[in-house]
């Protein structure tokens, strides 16, 4: 038996940040990063909030890739100030750090009041806004460490488009290209139903129809909004069934070498699916049960899938040549990592990610060589 549940009320469209003027006499603690909150879109979230009498904290220490002490000052200063709602505005990194924030000051302080959680993404890509999933980095250890509790769902999500217009193309690309990994890995985990289905196909829909426009002109509203929808999307659906080895070794590597979490995801992704799909150098299949998924989603988002090898291979040409039109890098080589510098640390990077939460549920359970085979070969 499975439950299928969603605790977070989205809202969307014009004006949703209104959303925040229900807010009254509350004592408000905003978690961001220094840029947002030197942009207008603090003023966007605060000039809602001041209409009603509402107090409020700004805490913007958040750096990419939270680490743990941005997390324990974070705890710190929610102790001393006693919100009763939290609001989270910025990328996964502030949104992340923000969830791992309330969470660990409920448990250190079990007898405080309940904090309603409002999460406002403003890049399209980690679905942060409706997953129970958090992820904070030792950079002591240099590993990322995702968090995954119910408690960590945020109760609201407002996606205004608006917020999303001054993404820059690069970033843009990246956490496009998360949305990506996250439905097509959602899409073959060993989880994965009719459901979850339904979500991801939809997201991977959007991602190859709207993400070039969002590149090109980050002023293309409604090619923004759909990407932001999909972003969302592609969250609830690995929010029910996971995500797998390509999440697994990009926690890893991220972290190690400093890549941004969406263009490492980009570099590992049709590596991945060679892997998952047993072809191409990894063995001559093609029948597995990811192979088919993988060609059933081609199918749907309407390139050739004749067959799963077929298949496999036109969604895995898509996914190259969209990379191309982001200008992504192709190689590691290409981020500025050589192969010395990955040969000394790749074998500490496949026992981490053998046993990163994210590998359980992979649709072909991988070994340390498997993982770094795949490391190689990017
Ligand atoms: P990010 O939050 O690190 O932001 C990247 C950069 O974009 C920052 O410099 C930020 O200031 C800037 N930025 C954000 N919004 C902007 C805007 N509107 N205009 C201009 N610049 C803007 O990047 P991200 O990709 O959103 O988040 C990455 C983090 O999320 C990583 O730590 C990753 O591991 C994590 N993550 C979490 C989940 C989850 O489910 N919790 C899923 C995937 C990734």
């Amino acid at each position: 038996m499975k439950e299928i549940s969603f605790r977070t009320n989205i809202f969307i469209g014009e004006n949703s940040l209104d959303r925040l003027m229900k807010i009254t006499s509350e004592k408000v603690f905003i978690v961001t990063d220094p840029f947002i909150e030197q942009s207008g879109m603090m003023k966007e979230v605060t000039n809602r909030l001041e209409n009603k009498d509402n107090d409020y904290f700004i805490f913007s220490d958040i750096v990419p890739d939270p680490p743990i002490e941005t997390v324990a000052a974070g705890v710190k200063a929610i102790q001393e100030f006693g919100p009763g709602i939290m609001i989270a505005i910025g990328g996964g990194s502030a949104i992340d750090a923000a969830k791992a924030m309330k969470d660990f000051s409920i448990k250190l302080s079990p007898h405080q009041q309940a904090i309603k959680f409002i999460a406002i993404p403003t890049t399209s890509g980690t679905g942060t806004e409706v997953t129970s999933f958090s992820v904070i980095t030792d950079e002591v250890n240099q590993v990322k460490h995702p968090l995954v509790a119910d408690s960590l769902l945020p109760d609201e999500a407002i996606l205004d488009t608006t917020l999303v217009k001054s993404v820059p193309a690069s970033v843009t690309a990246d956490t496009g290209m998360d949305v990506l990994t996250h439905a097509i890995e959602a899409y073959v985990s060993t989880n994965a139903n009719d459901f979850s289905d339904a979500f991801a196909e939809k997201a991977v829909q959007l991602i190859f129809d709207y993400l070039p426009r969002c590149y090109k002109d980050g002023n293309d509203l409604e090619a923004r909004e759909k990407v932001h929808h999909a972003s969302c999307l592609a969250g609830m659906a690995f929010n029910m069934v996971g995500l797998g080895v390509n999440h697994s070794i990009a926690h890893v590597c991220g972290a190690q070498f400093h890549i941004p979490h969406g263009r490492m995801n980009a570099l590992l992704l049709t590596t991945v699916i060679e892997y998952n799909a047993e072809i191409q150098g990894f063995s001559a299949g093609g029948q597995s049960f990811a192979a088919k998924k993988y060609a059933q989603l081609a199918k749907i988002v309407g390139f050739p899938a004749t067959n799963s090898r077929i298949g496999v291979n036109s969604l895995i040409k898509h996914i190259n040549q969209l990379k191309k039109e982001l200008h992504l890098p192709v190689n590691l080589r290409a981020c500025g990592i050589t192969k010395e510098k990955l040969l000394a640390s790749i074998g500490k990077i496949s026992e981490a990610a053998l046993i990163d939460g994210c590998t359980p549920t992979n649709p072909r359970k991988p070994t340390t060589k498997d993982i770094e085979s795949i490391v190689e070969k990017i």
